[in-house]
């Protein structure tokens, strides 16, 4: 009730909810009550969540922040949401989010931009801004995001939240809306990295109706947090103090780096030669993809259609001119662009190469590190407007976060300071494929 009044109160400056669902939630909330009297509580029983609108849900609409699914009812849940569900959380609305989770600032929702709880003039990140701004003003406890390239990890450091993208396949992608479905990847965001140990327990687990969900056993996330950090090496990349990274997030971040050395970790700095390349990689493969999963809505199969067309080809052209947003269609473009005939193998095949030398990167790191520190991002929340007219700024706010998609190994960003303007800065670290564990962990430690 009290989240319920509260989204009913701030939400409207905010903007972080697409649709809550009061009746719903309440319902739920009651059976969770007696089942806790019953005294048969699940471990996360009555915990009122929120999950991104990218995340199909039979309840309500699944909107993707798009006028194009404006109406779109899901007659399925996704493998995370009935996860939650299953381990009694209650769903107390949607998310806003970029449109198709393409952006970094949460400017590209059809329903508008989400608003920094922090500093209602800057942005709260993307594409998870709805998630990160709603659990930062607590209008719920914790909430799903969606990572393709950093989106749940960087509207986690703007907002001053914890984050945590799992290892590709450790989660089901099942009804998850895609947008790169190589990089893709749902997980938790909370105001802690123990909230985020419980919601990724529930969460994460093989599913046969995603064939690249991985059938290995889930870790005892809660169990790992309270584990010694002495011995432990943390490896931090000298190709991530470059010029794009704002002096105060790198003084937070360093001053982090010393409290990991008090905690008793080693901390040493290593290589990731090709990270340099990780932006117009990701732009590349995650463009490519989204072109081809992107084709799905013609007007024929999903709910919007334009009034009266011409012809077929009419009917296709004008539905997607209405119904997608500006960026989405860039998306599309330079998709459609790599993958062509003449073009494939300057761009599509040549960015492929380029991902399997970062992965290989990353591998021959983790034979000496347990973990790779830097910042999340490479600036504090900045203003809303600021860099919307400009594509490229925009992209490089991922400077530090794509790399882990590409790869496959998990991250976590979580809060370690305040800028300037005394916003909050967040602290990434990646660990090793399936050792989310050892990042709550960390993170646990810290906090
Ligand atoms: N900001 C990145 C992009 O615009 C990542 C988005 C995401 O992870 N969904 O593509």
């Amino acid at each position: 009730q009290a989240y319920l009044d509260r989204i009913e109160e701030l939400d409207p400056r905010l903007n972080s909810f697409t649709q809550s669902f009061r009746e719903a939630a309440m319902a739920a909330a009651d059976a969770a009550d007696e089942r806790i009297a019953r005294g048969e509580a699940r471990p996360l029983e009555g915990v009122p969540i929120a999950h991104k609108d990218l995340l199909a849900t039979v309840e309500g609409r699944t909107t993707c922040a798009s006028k194009m699914l404006e109406d779109y009812r899901s007659p399925f849940d996704a493998t995370v949401v009935e996860r939650l569900a299953a381990a009694g959380a209650v769903v107390v609305g949607k998310t806003n989010l970029d449109e198709f989770a393409m952006g970094s600032s949460n400017e590209t929702s059809y329903f508008g931009p989400v608003r920094n709880p922090w500093n209602t003039e800057t942005v709260p990140g993307g594409s998870s801004g709805g998630s990160g701004a709603a659990v930062a003003a607590r209008l719920c406890a914790g909430a799903t995001g969606t990572d393709t390239g950093g989106s749940i990890r960087q509207p986690a450091a703007l907002c001053g939240v914890t984050g945590l993208k799992p290892t590709y396949g450790r989660c089901s992608r099942y009804g998850l809306v895609a947008f790169a479905s190589s990089l893709d990847q749902p997980g938790p965001m909370a105001p802690t990295a123990e909230d985020c140990a419980h919601m990724l327990g529930a969460m994460a687990g093989h599913d046969e109706r995603d064939s690249t969900s991985v059938d290995r056993p889930v870790d005892d996330y809660p169990g790992a947090l309270e584990g010694d950090l002495s011995g432990k090496v943390i490896g931090v990349p000298a190709e991530f103090f470059t010029e794009g990274l704002a002096p105060d997030v790198e003084r937070a971040v360093r001053a982090a780096l010393d409290q990991y050395r008090e905690l008793g970790a080693e901390v040493r700095e290593i290589h990731l030669p090709h990270y340099p390349y990780a932006i117009p990689t990701y732009q590349v493969i995650s463009a490519a993809e989204a072109s081809s999963n992107l084709a799905r809505f013609d007007g024929v199969r999903y709910t919007h259609r334009t009034v009266e067309p011409e012809n077929l080809v009419d009917m296709y052209e004008s539905t997607r001119a209405e119904g997608f947003g500006a960026e989405v269609q860039r998306r599309i473009m330079v998709g459609t662009f790599v993958l062509s005939a003449g073009y494939y193998d300057a761009y599509y095949l040549k960015a492929q190469k380029v991902r399997t030398r970062i992965r290989d990167d990353f591998a021959k790191a983790f034979e000496e590190v347990d973990l790779i520190a830097g910042p999340t991002s490479p600036t504090a929340a900045f203003g809303i407007g600021e860099k919307a007219a400009d594509p490229i700024a925009m992209y490089l706010s991922d400077l530090y976060t794509t790399a882990a998609n590409l790869a496959g190994v998990p991250g976590i960003s979580f809060p370690c300071g305040f800028s300037e303007g005394g916003l909050p800065v967040g602290m990434h670290l990646m660990a090793n494929f399936f050792r989310e564990d050892l990042l709550l962990n960390a993170a646990h430690r810290y906090q």
